[in-house]
């Protein structure tokens, strides 16, 4: 029993019987229905020491009133101090194990929720810019601490904030966007593995570009030369642009954003690329279709698609769709050709996407190898006691 006046008068959550168990395996969420008191009226965000029935520590976690996960665990140490002392190591510590990455590009994710010790905030490095999310009423109470220990660790002075209003609101926070630090940023060059694009961190998707894919842009960089590619949910270009820097002789880019297509297409100029590429404003399953009906045929394709799945109520819908994209690619694809075929859907499991795509290839009556598993870089890692913070994969397929 502590005799710290401070500790002793924390707040605190207490389990229910049996429900200590996730805790003790250090999976860092407990959910509202694990919980059989709360005590000391904690605010939202507020740390708490949450307790199993028998009154045992178990983690030091912030308290999210509006939640279901209704509290997340910074620490199951229980002489830690969650103080803002804490919260800054944790940023610098992140800070400096993404520090090798600096020598291949200058768009990194400095710092990956759940799998750096803190759930709920995301913060991404553009050149000088910083820009940061925060998912949760943990990271929301300490946003100050936070952002000043981002901006010691990385030098940088611009920071901005693109905190995403349905996971805000799931906590019970209101939705925020804007300026933390400097002005509100123009769109932001980057280079990544030699090749230049520019970020929209104001109005782009996420935090304006996809930093995850960043090893497998480099591999279809590396598979592209002599190769006739098509790129499907392109946005703004980043697989068209690695392939054409790859050598590609041809590249076919689709989308349904018009805005995405506009950045994508000034990228070609940026890179010293003199003739433009083709980027086609389309649904991608109808143009899936009219390609085949044109009798086109591409050796290497990349299919990234929206998470079709946010949740698993969507997994039916969501495997047809996979599915159906799958099988149209393959089919366009020349024998020796290369799909690089992804689902960023957390719902989706590697093992299903696996079997969805062993369908298409099956439905599209063509024979198949698997030659890579690919997942996120390196800089958005997952806790291995936090099975949930792996969201992208994809496979590299060779039609035979
Ligand atoms: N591959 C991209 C990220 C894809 S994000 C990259 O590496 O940067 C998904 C994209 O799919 C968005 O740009 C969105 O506009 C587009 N999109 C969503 N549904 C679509 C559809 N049915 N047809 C074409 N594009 C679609």
């Amino acid at each position: 029993m502590s005799k710290n006046p401070v500790e002793s008068s924390q707040a605190s959550l207490h389990l229910r019987p049996g429900k200590e168990r996730s805790l003790l395996r250090r999976h860092p969420w407990i959910y509202a229905n694990a919980i059989e008191r709360v005590r000391g009226n904690p605010a939202s965000g507020q740390s708490v020491r949450v307790l199993s029935a028998e009154g045992r520590f178990l983690a030091h976690a912030a308290y999210s009133p509006a939640s279901s996960i209704r509290a997340r665990a910074w620490s199951f140490v229980e002489s830690d101090t969650i103080d803002a002392g804490w919260m800054g190591a944790r940023i610098h510590e992140a800070v400096a194990r993404r520090q090798a990455l600096q020598a291949r590009t200058t768009a990194i994710r400095l710092v990956f929720g759940e799998a750096d010790r803190l759930p709920g905030l995301v913060a991404d490095r553009y050149g000088e810019q910083l820009v940061v999310q925060f998912l949760a009423a943990g990271v929301e109470f300490w946003r100050e601490a936070l952002v000043e220990a981002l901006v010691q660790a990385t030098g940088c002075s611009a920071v901005y904030e693109r905190s995403d209003a349905a996971a805000r609101q799931r906590e019970g926070l209101p939705s925020r966007e804007g300026a933390l630090r400097g002005e509100v940023p123009a769109p932001v060059p980057v280079t990544e593995d030699g090749v230049r694009y520019t970020v929209d961190v104001v109005g782009g998707h996420k935090t304006g570009f996809y930093i995850d894919q960043r090893d497998n842009r480099q591999m279809v960089a590396q598979q592209a030369a002599g190769r006739r590619v098509l790129n499907c949910f392109c946005y703004t270009g980043g697989f068209s642009l690695a392939a054409r820097h790859g050598g590609a002789t041809e590249v076919v880019s689709i989308d349904s954003s018009a805005d995405a297509l506009a950045l994508a297409a000034a990228h070609e100029p940026l890179n010293g690329f003199d003739a433009p590429s083709t980027w086609m404003q389309a649904n991608v399953f109808d143009a899936l279709k009219a390609l085949a009906a044109e009798g086109r045929q591409f050796d290497l394709i990349v299919l990234d698609p929206p998470k079709f799945a946010p949740s698993v109520q969507h997994l039916d819908r969501a495997s047809r769709a996979y599915k159906d994209i799958n099988m149209r690619a393959l089919r366009l694809l020349a024998p020796e050709g290369l799909l690089f075929t992804f689902s960023c859907s957390g719902a989706v499991s590697v093992d299903l996407f696996q079997k969805i795509v062993a369908g298409a290839v099956f439905d599209a009556g063509v024979d198949a190898q698997l030659l890579h598993r690919l997942s996120a870089g390196t800089d958005h890692p997952m806790a291995m006691t936090h099975p949930e913070g792996e969201y992208l994969k994809g496979l590299l397929l060779r039609r035979m």
